[in-house]
């Protein structure tokens, strides 16, 4: 495989968001009419309006997929331990086959602490420490949705990936570890920058493959890159009208790159349905 030269809008993630989706369409019509119709539930514990956005949109997504989805709102006070009860409760409901825990949570509450109680089996979105563990040790486990949207958008550009250096710019523990991880397990060489990161241009202009996920208007532009780079603007950060950007500065980058993915319509249909192929996968594992 070599790395196309594309314009902008050629790495959008749209089209393959609906052959997943529709993918995941035939594969929920099977499962319901063998009589397991699959479920997804999202644990809500905020009032947060970008997270009922995303909500929303998952739910508006699995219902047009035939997949169930029960929203479980605790409310932006809910304790810990109503949250962790709520995840067990839902671990162990047969009908269940997928658990999102959605962000933010309440002040003072951890989420990594929470996700583990999420039965591996039904962690979509690779949430639970022990998902992220089996990852790194190369043990079949769901990865973090946004992560193999990451993936899988360079699979669908056919963008090389082994021997190649690839630069991770956000290192949490839901997209920048996992992304890199994936990336490492494709035999890219991978780099992971953050906030701490002296001179991140100098590192990032090396990158033949850049993720950029550190939620940061603008921090991403042509000082960045090098010519020929492909790259994944995993970002989204509200504007002040209302709209959504990513991390890459695309007017400044444009023209000096193979490729960047647009924000909105890049990374983010990609992982939405990929939590719903999840969720008929772990329907089907039952
Ligand atoms: P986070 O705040 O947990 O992590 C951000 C990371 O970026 C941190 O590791 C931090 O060190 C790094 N960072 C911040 N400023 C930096 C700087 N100036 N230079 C270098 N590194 C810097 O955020 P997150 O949950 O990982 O999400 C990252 C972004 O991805 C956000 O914009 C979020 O909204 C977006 N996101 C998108 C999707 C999607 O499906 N498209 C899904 C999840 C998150």
């Amino acid at each position: 495989m070599t790395t196309p030269r594309v314009h902008t809008s050629e790495l959008r993630g749209t089209a393959l968001a609906n052959e997943i989706r529709a993918r995941a369409a035939s594969a929920a019509t099977e499962l319901t009419a063998a009589g397991t119709p699959p479920q997804l539930a999202v644990v809500v514990a905020t009032d947060d309006g970008s997270s009922a956005w995303y909500v929303r949109s998952i739910a508006r997504a699995a219902a047009k997929t035939g997949i169930q989805c029960t929203l479980v709102e605790l409310g932006p006070k809910a304790t810990a331990e109503q949250i962790r009860t709520s995840l067990t409760a839902l671990s162990a409901d047969p009908e269940v086959h997928g658990i999102i825990l959605q962000t933010p949570l309440p002040d003072g509450v951890a989420f990594d602490d929470l996700a583990a109680a999420i039965d591996p089996a039904k962690d979509v979105d690779g949430a639970n420490p022990l998902s992220l563990g089996r990852l790194t040790a190369n043990l079949p486990a769901f990865a973090p949705a946004t992560a193999a949207a990451v993936l899988a958008l360079l699979d669908r550009h056919e963008i090389e990936l082994a021997g190649r250096h690839a630069v991770v710019v956000g290192r949490s523990t839901v997209v920048g570890k996992p992304t890199a991880q994936l990336l490492l397990q494709r035999d890219a060489t991978v780099s992971i920058c953050h906030r701490h990161t002296k001179d991140l241009a100098e590192i990032t202009r090396r990158a033949d493959v850049l993720i950029s996920a550190a939620g940061r208007i603008g921090l991403i532009t042509a000082a960045h890159v090098a010519p020929e780079a492909v790259i994944i603007d995993v970002g989204t950060n509200p504007t002040d009208d209302g709209g959504l950007v990513g991390d890459v500065d695309t007017a400044s980058v444009q023209g000096r790159v193979a490729g960047v993915t647009p924000v909105p319509g890049g990374v983010g249909p990609v992982t939405t349905a990929l939590l719903l192929q999840h969720t008929v996968q772990a329907a089907r594992r039952r």
